[in-house]
């Protein structure tokens, strides 16, 4: 994994998969901007901050998914970091219960076995109300972007960087994605509006890109999720209940679904564009027999 210059004291990791941007307090103390996903990435990450004599004193979170805080709790313990994320986000992944609430179709033993390491102890929550935040005495600016997760926020930089989480996604992730995740399509979309009004100097996507300007990724990923949503849309025929539509769409977009974790995680991409198609007014949804049916 390489470190990369972002500008002045904001760098970020490279995974190979994920950009994991930091800010450096000095040669030693680092903040990390989420710590990415346990089981590919950790390895890796300890092995870059080793070798460079990073200490990770704190950690801001954009939202509690496995690829974002999946060694929140393993470096909290390790460098005795101080962990900041929004109010909601962190009550999600405040315990298995909890966890359980969100991750809703799956059993709660599957939960703890798949989900359990995501769990941590928050020490600094962030309203909805908040637009700063000041973390081991360095002011962070904060801009609230729900839709890709309840409670997702882009952190901006003292360096005037924005790290902008899963709020886009790059071209090389449209390029491979089907169905990309959105927990509300419709406050996502309002979210991804919302960044034309950024002004900072560079920005961080996730995965996996650095821009100057991102009025044209705005634009292009809002067309994406739009298209996809409509691709979705024409699959529908006549009165479809949930499981029968997620059938045709897996034919469709010829996704491969191989085990359970899978089922239940394209079955929660499906219905976040089923509900937008819903919020948008294109769908209806009707009882019939006992079932519950979309139909055009
Ligand atoms: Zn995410």
């Amino acid at each position: 994994m390489d470190i990369l210059k972002i500008k002045g004291n904001t760098y970020c990791i490279d995974t190979g998969m994920t950009y994991i941007p930091f800010y450096k307090i000095n040669d030693e103390k680092i903040i990390m901007l989420d710590t990415g996903w346990k089981k590919e990435e950790r390895d890796g990450i300890e092995e870059v901050l080793e070798s460079n004599n990073f200490k990770v004193s704190a950690i801001i979170n954009s939202h509690a998914h496995i690829d974002h805080i999946g060694n929140n709790e393993y470096f909290k313990n390790k460098y005795n970091s101080i962990i900041a994320m929004s109010d909601f986000e962190a009550l999600t992944c405040s315990s298995e219960i909890n966890l359980k609430v969100f991750y809703g179709s799956q059993t709660l033993e599957s939960v703890k076995e798949h989900f359990g390491h995501m769990i941590c102890k928050t020490d600094i929550r962030i309203f909805e109300n908040q637009d700063e935040i000041s973390v081991c005495d360095v002011n962070f600016k904060i801009v609230h972007t729900p839709g890709h997760s309840p409670a997702h926020i882009c952190i901006i930089t003292p360096d005037d960087v924005a790290y902008l989480g899963d709020a886009l996604i790059s071209y090389n992730v449209m390029k491979g994605a089907k169905i990309p995740y959105s927990f509300i399509l419709s406050e996502d979309m309002k979210s991804k509006a919302k960044l034309y009004d950024l002004h900072c100097s560079k920005y961080v996507v996730a995965h996996k890109g650095i821009y100057d300007n991102i009025k044209k990724l705005i634009d292009d990923n809002m067309d994406f999720y739009e298209d996809r949503a409509m691709k979705i849309y024409e699959v529908i025929e006549g009165q479809m209940t949930l499981e029968d539509l997620m059938k045709a769409v897996i034919k469709k977009f010829n996704i491969n679904v191989n085990s359970i974790d899978r089922y239940y995680l394209i079955e929660r991409m499906l219905k976040s564009y089923v509900e937008y198609l819903y919020d948008i007014k294109k769908l209806n949804l009707i009882m019939e027999d006992g079932f519950l049916k979309y139909s055009k």
